[in-house]
């Protein structure tokens, strides 16, 4: 029996691209090993979006390669593997493998391949790939990633990820039906949507709110939670499926990028400031209880002071309860290259840092103002510190509750009794008030 070693960065794609190579290597005898020493197969799993997540990669292969021994297979897959494939090998000699997204059907045969010490980099796309006849190995666990859309055809001239992942292809409804299916008759009760713009779903016959609405029908689950959405492909359907279709939980993740019409454009977002915030209005009228999150970019190339304070007050317009702010990292291969015009780092890290102040303080408020309120939450896993459980609201919120580890998987009513600005305390709520 061979044994293998994955480690996972990035996004969550990458969390169920890593159950899916677990899935294609049990095929053929692997089984997930619980350390690097001894395994047959050493994998990482890697993110391109950031400069730094690549450098942390070629850091950790470092690490890494000092558990090989003869025969031991030295791998990077993911989205670095896809964008720098074969120079990767020259760059890491100790690296045997290098296998792209779309990759993943070949590996055992590559693996062989490479135990004979043929080192190979596959990192051609296929648009066809869907890996429907290979099960995900998962953690067990009341939650599952479900990938229902890989590649993008959008872009944004920041991002890697259209080169990396290739074009856009949707899984076939009825596929996503029965792999949640099954997935709920194992004891999963909420499945997490994904896709580089999930919304933009169309497997040819079928759109997003035709698959939410077919989500909502599978017996055993209860909650529906999708990312990444694209603005502009939150069609009139889609926020009346999520909005009529009751396990659909009331959260999203709605990526603005800028507050700036210019710098929008400059990223080739297909929106405006003016139309973002019309469809965060419409999601917010069809579901008045929805929470919303996103990602900002700040220092792209050409943010001038104004295009950044337009920036900062998205975040008070939209009222973001959470969001994920990071530095413009500039990506080889990208459009956004040929813009000339940078940002000095040390002005990007000021507006980074003003950035984040402003997102915090609003999250504290909007957060203080839902303590003393009832919430159904699903126990998800034990916090890191202390015996409490990790338990989250249809909206997102974390909580923590002192309940046994025999709860995971299991629906609570808590009233939040805290928060520490971005997770709540809360305590197990029996009486009856309105539950949210
Ligand atoms: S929509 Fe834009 S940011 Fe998102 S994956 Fe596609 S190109 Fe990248």
């Amino acid at each position: 029996m061979k044994r293998v070693w994955i480690e996972t960065y990035g996004c969550q794609m990458n969390v169920a691209d890593t159950e899916l190579i677990l899935g294609v290597l049990a095929g053929e005898g692997y089984t997930q090993a619980d350390q690097p020493e001894g395994a047959d197969v050493l994998l990482v799993n890697t993110c391109a979006v950031r400069d730094n997540a690549e450098q942390r990669v070629i850091g950790r292969m470092g690490e890494l390669q000092r558990h090989k021994r003869p025969g031991t297979v030295l791998g990077v897959v993911g989205c670095m593997a896809q964008r720098l494939g074969p120079i990767l090998l020259e760059r890491v000699p100790k690296v045997d493998l290098v296998v792209g997204p779309d990759g993943y059907r070949n590996l055992p045969e590559l693996l062989g391949h490479a135990a004979g010490g043929m080192r190979t980099a596959d990192v051609e796309y296929r648009s066809w790939e869907h890996y429907e006849d290979f099960p995900q190995v998962r953690a067990a666990g009341p939650t599952a990633f479900v990938t229902v859309q890989r590649g993008c055809d959008y872009r944004c001239t920041f991002c890697i990820v259209p080169t990396t992942r290739g074009p856009e292809r949707s899984r076939r409804l009825a596929d996503v039906v029965a792999e949640v299916r099954a997935l709920a008759e194992g004891g999963t009760s909420e499945v997490t949507l994904l896709g580089q713009t999930v919304n933009s779903y169309h497997d040819g016959t079928d759109d997003f709110a035709a698959l939410l609405r077919a989500m909502g029908t599978v017996d055993g689950i209860r909650r529906i939670r999708f990312t990444s959405p694209y603005p502009t492909d939150f069609t009139p359907s889609v926020i009346e499926a999520m909005a009529t279709t009751p396990a659909v939980c009331d959260h999203v993740h709605l990526p603005v990028q800028s507050g700036s019409n210019s710098v929008l454009r400059r990223m080739r977002r297909r929106y405006t400031r003016e139309r973002y915030l019309d469809v965060v209005d419409e999601i917010r009228s069809a579901m008045p209880a929805i929470t919303f999150s996103t990602d900002i970019i700040v220092g792209f190339p050409g943010e001038t002071e104004d295009e950044f304070a337009d920036t900062l007050s998205i975040v008070g317009a939209a009222g973001f309860d959470d969001a994920y702010t990071f530095k413009y990292s500039v990506r080889e291969g990208t459009p956004a290259v040929k813009i000339r015009d940078h940002v000095p780092d040390d002005v990007a890290t000021e507006r980074l840092d003003r950035l984040i102040d402003v997102v915090r303080a609003q999250a504290r408020r909007r957060n203080a103002a839902h303590v003393g309120e009832v919430y159904e939450v699903l126990v998800e896993r034990p916090a890191r510190r202390g015996d409490m459980m990790l338990a989250r609201t249809r909206r997102n919120h974390m909580v923590l509750v002192d309940l046994p580890t025999s709860s995971i998987g299991e629906y609570h009513k808590v009233q939040l009794t805290g928060t520490t600005g971005s997770t709540f305390t809360g305590a197990l709520h029996h009486a009856r008030l309105a539950v949210l």
